[in-house]
């Protein structure tokens, strides 16, 4: 799923391969590590409402569970493919081992635009697509959770499929469930949260106090709408949000440069992250292009959308004043657009890092779930903090040390673990 010709599977393993290259790896470890370790493809059979059935594509990458249980979102999207159902596994094993929890990485995906579909339709999707799979995933094998235009919703009816099929309850199965429903309290907010944790402390090692500095983001999903947030919280300054526009087919970037008021555009947004556009100019925001959240004069960049969205034609657009990058979204970077960020001693927080407080807060929810037993708020959101700092400050480490770029540091942390895994356990 992506706007141009990459494809993230060949991207996931070319980053694989050229840390690889660099690490005392065996052959076989290396050929393990740089593919998924199972797949799952199937038909979903949808009854819909007007009578007639539709036949879906699914899909579930079991990429490594050498570490632990796979774990990773199920997204639903008309232009997924395989490829970034692969690749996006792959990057779950790389952001379980970075942040140190005993979690494998996988991904599932239906090929169906959610917007067109009904409640109901969407329901005897997710009830289908769990009645395809219920074998081959539970809570010691392999869990999901919500991912791109998923939401807590569809992870309960995903459970409740489960737990009928198997008849008895096991909450543990899936992540990102509603609160008092076997959810965590903090999970809404820690995609987000997360990627604020990371870029703060990066923030302090590049003598950049946060309250003195300007960011623009793309997308404005669940992932940047808290991401946003809690950065202004801290003192951050706001001033370009870009996002799809589905009935244009195309997306726009909304500016102030005094600032945004999260809580107003947030309200006319609607629940796949678009903002109403009519209403926005009303609120005196000015409207741009899609690309022009890339080419502010602003400190930070944090693209929280897709995959793909800074290439090799973009850039270039990237202003002087951009110090830090900070990839909210998984796979935002092209390899040659990464190169060039390099050269440009753009300081870049790596995806499989910087937004782990996702799959985090859902290890803490799984753990919550199996013990039926839930942490107050500040309880999950402190712990949450902890992990992610000391994450990025093992990686920040390394990579002085090393003189390694932050993703190659946050690469060699989390292949090394896995490697190690998959040895102690004998199979290699
Ligand atoms: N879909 C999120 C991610 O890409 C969360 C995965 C999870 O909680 O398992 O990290």
């Amino acid at each position: 799923m992506s706007n141009s010709s990459y494809n993230p599977y060949e991207i996931a393993q070319q980053q694989f391969d050229s840390v690889a290259s660099k690490l005392d790896l065996d052959a076989a470890t290396r050929e393990l590590l740089r593919q998924p370790m199972r797949e799952y493809h199937f038909t979903i059979p949808v009854k819909m409402d007007d009578g007639t059935t539709k036949v879906f594509k699914g899909f579930r990458v079991q990429h490594n569970d050498a570490r632990g249980p796979a774990k990773g979102g199920i997204r639903f999207h008309p232009m997924e493919t395989i490829d970034t159902i692969r690749a996006l596994s792959m990057w779950m094993t790389w952001k379980c081992s970075v942040v140190d929890i005993p979690l494998g990485g996988g991904k599932g995906g239906v090929i169906c635009d959610p917007r067109n579909l009904t409640e109901r339709e969407q329901e005897r999707l997710c009830r289908g697509y769990v009645r395809q799979l219920a074998r081959n995933v539970g809570p010691n094998t392999d869990v999901p959770a919500p991912d791109v235009m998923t939401n807590a919703k569809h992870m309960l009816w995903m459970l409740d499929e489960y737990e009928t099929i198997h008849g008895s309850r096991s909450p543990g199965f899936i992540t990102g469930k509603p609160v008092g429903m076997g959810g965590s309290l903090g999970r809404t907010e820690a995609t987000g949260f997360g990627v604020v944790y990371v870029l703060n402390e990066a923030l302090k090692n590049l003598n950049m106090p946060i309250e003195n500095t300007t960011a623009s983001f793309q997308g404005f999903g669940n992932v940047s709408q808290y991401a946003v947030r809690l950065y202004q919280q801290l003192g951050g300054k706001v001033v370009a949000i870009s996002c799809w526009n589905e009935t244009d087919k195309k997306a726009y970037t909304f500016r102030k440069l005094d600032g945004m008021d999260i809580d107003a555009l947030a309200s006319i947004t609607d629940s796949y992250g678009t903002i109403d556009k009519e209403k926005a100019m009303n609120l005196g925001y000015e409207v741009l292009s899609g690309e022009a959240w890339i080419e502010q004069d602003v400190d930070i960049l944090i693209p929280a959308a897709l995959e793909n969205q800074i290439t090799i034609e973009n850039v270039h657009k990237i202003s002087k004043q951009v110090k830090v990058i900070c990839e909210a979204a998984n796979g935002p970077t092209t390899p040659d657009a990464d190169k060039i960020i390099n050269e440009r001693n753009i300081f870049l927080i790596p995806d499989f890092l910087a937004n782990a407080g996702g799959v985090t807060c859902s290890y803490f929810e799984q753990v919550q779930s199996n013990q039926n037993y839930y942490w107050e708020k500040d309880e999950v959101l402190a712990k949450l903090n902890i992990k992610m700092t000391s994450a990025f400050k093992a990686v920040y480490e390394l990579a002085q040390s090393k003189n390694l770029r932050m993703r190659d540091s946050a690469y060699v942390i989390a292949i090394n673990r896995v490697a190690q895994a998959v040895k102690s356990r004998g199979w290699v």
